[in-house]
């Protein structure tokens, strides 16, 4: 039983952060079903979420209200909490898919099930965020938006920040139709001059035997994204698991639908 899966990049720096991609495994005993689902819509009320935080944050050494997540929308809007920002509970209740700070002993996370989990840790300045990247955030290029966030507003050099990309779908499950391509092709449009898109286009969408229908790798699409916004292979660490070809593993949202979602934090210490 394996609660969270680590990036090795960024556990060479545990000393300063704590950070981690929960799995659907371990969860609290005497449930209907074993799984640490954190992500269960509120309205339903017989799930054991709040249990599985507690458990997962136990694992952490947290104490489960430094975990501290925003209501994800799929669009690129990221909220950045400087240190002296008021209270975290202040700032709940916005709608969000990326979360920047530079303040300690709070666990930014959000959830996914399928969709990109990404986590940013600048070293020198000591900044951490954690990303939401489904198609339609990264159609609208969230990951690079983030690493402008981290740069210009806390200072950080793109050329030294960390990544790791979490589990997620992977292009072997992950078929999509010409809409989403479209969507990308035109977000990338808007983000560059409009070289390289047919090299972007390549590195994301397989065509498949389906005549209008695409294998997408969104993985793959972020990494191209910190890559234009100045963040270097190098510092990319990616973590190849396939949410939806590992069910005893991972909730899968295209698998299971409303099944569950797993939590992706970073946290300063
Ligand atoms: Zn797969």
């Amino acid at each position: 039983m394996i609660r969270f899966v680590a990036s090795p990049l960024l556990s060479s720096f545990n000393d300063t952060i704590t950070h981690a991609f929960s799995t659907r495994e371990g969860g609290i005993n005497g449930s209907a079903n074993a799984d640490l689902c954190v992500g269960h819509n509120k309205a339903d009320a017989a799930t054991n979420d709040d249990a599985n935080k507690q458990l997962l944050a136990q694992d952490l050494s947290l104490a489960e209200e430094q975990i501290f997540s925003v209501t994800q929308v799929h669009g690129n809007d990221i909220l950045a909490i400087a240190a002296g920002d008021a209270n975290t509970n202040d700032l709940a209740g916005g709608s969000y898919d990326g979360i920047i700070t530079n303040r300690q002993k709070i666990a930014v996370c959000v959830k996914t099930a399928d969709c990109v989990p990404i986590l940013i840790f600048a070293p020198k300045q000591n900044v951490i965020g954690a990303i939401h990247a489904g198609w339609r955030s990264t159609a609208l290029n969230i990951a690079g938006k983030a690493i402008d966030v981290a740069a210009c507003q806390f200072g950080c050099n793109r050329e030294e920040i960390l990544v790791a990309i979490g589990p997620a779908i992977g292009a072997c499950c992950y078929e999509v139709d010409d809409l989403v391509l479209e969507a990308l092709a035109q977000g990338y449009k808007e983000l560059s001059s409009g070289g390289e898109i047919e090299d972007y286009l390549q590195a994301c969408f397989t065509p498949s035997p389906q005549i209008g229908r695409w294998f997408l790798d969104l993985k793959a699409a972020n990494r191209w994204q910190l890559s234009r916004a100045g963040v270097l292979a190098c510092n990319v660490d990616t973590i190849e698991r396939c949410t939806s070809c590992e069910a005893d593993s991972f909730f899968s949202h295209r698998r299971d639908r409303e099944k569950g979602r797993m939590l992706n934090l970073i946290m300063l210490r």
